[in-house]
């Protein structure tokens, strides 16, 4: 699975935001970290899928990345591929106009939308999951976004299977205004359909989700986890300044802030993350108990000694 790391094209600098094809790095070469500006070994790099050694800083990764390290090998079937925005309001902002930017935006970030949806397997458990593009038009929510993500709930709960959001949005996208604003609703209202059918959604918030998304379905999951050090919130620190006239702690976006004050329960660093997805599923899946040797006893004992490895106790 590593390997999805090395496979394409590879260039220097690493650019944070760039796509798939501006990430890969030879292997004899060494990157400089963006938050801590250390020197890191390319190979050590990319085998920690893309978190830095020194001070753990989590770079942002590609939907193809993302779904590498979640799903099994060859598990994965994009649906909705070709579903696109279409320029609801004939958007331009001076000379420039949105359908442009789309266009641009397709052939750098690639994928053709900001989310990329499907059904795949974690350790054999079949999953409808969403994945965000941060890379294409900074993961805003637009109506195709809105529409896929609700149809990827909808598949979720028609084939009795769990769901896994994993969020990297800037919010809802201002080039298509309050049709924007309305997928909030419209992704909410899908995922009251699935928790009537008592299905787990799994929501994974990473670097960074801020806006309409964590104000809707991201922080909906069953089980709302986050990646170390992600920058999460509705608005940025400046702007709640300004409207409460209140100094924010500096730390008042992260992860970690959101877990302290109960936003979110759990952080989970990126090597870990498949293995409690998979737990998690397990719990919220097993059916059966069979006196207390069930799968999902299995599950909870498995944590608890995960827990207890991490020097966490379970409240
Ligand atoms: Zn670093």
């Amino acid at each position: 699975m590593k390997e999805i790391f090395r496979r394409r094209a590879r260039y220097l600098p690493l650019p944070e935001r760039a796509n798939d094809a501006n990430r890969r790095v030879p292997d004899n070469m060494w990157i400089s970290c963006s938050r801590c500006h250390e020197l890191i070994y390319a190979k050590e790099y990319e085998d920690n899928f893309k978190v830095c050694s020194k001070c753990k800083y989590h770079f942002r990764l590609s939907p193809r990345e993302r779904l590498a390290i979640l799903l099994d090998d060859d598990s994965f079937v994009e649906h909705d591929e070709r579903l696109c925005s279409a320029d609801p309001l004939h958007f331009a902002a001076g000379d420039v106009r949105y359908v442009d930017k789309l266009e641009e935006d397709r052939r750098t970030a690639g994928t053709r939308e900001a989310v990329t949806c499907g059904v795949g397997a974690v350790e054999g458990q079949r999953v409808s999951i969403v994945v965000h593009n941060s890379t294409f038009r900074g993961g805003s929510m637009g109506v195709a976004v809105g529409e896929k993500v609700a149809r990827a709930i909808d598949r979720a709960a028609d084939e009795d299977i769990p769901l896994i959001i994993v969020s990297a949005s800037g919010g809802a996208r201002q080039q298509e205004g309050v049709f924007a604003l309305m997928q909030m609703a419209k992704t909410v209202a899908a995922l009251d359909r699935l928790r009537e059918r008592k299905l787990p959604y799994l929501s994974i918030l990473t670097d960074p989700t801020v806006g309409g998304v964590p104000a809707s379905y991201a922080l909906l999951g069953d089980i709302n986890m986050a990646e170390p050090g992600a920058f999460i919130g509705f608005a940025g620190p400046r702007v709640i300044e300004q409207a409460t006239k209140q100094k924010l702690p500096a730390d008042v976006n992260t992860a970690e802030f959101m877990l302290q004050h109960g936003m979110i329960d759990l952080v989970v660093p990126r090597s870990e993350m498949r293995a409690t997805v998979s737990t998690l599923l397990r719990l919220y899946t097993a059916r059966t108990y069979a006196g207390g040797q069930g799968a999902g006893y299995a599950a909870l004992r498995e944590m608890a000694v995960v827990d207890a490895r991490n020097g966490r106790h379970a409240s």
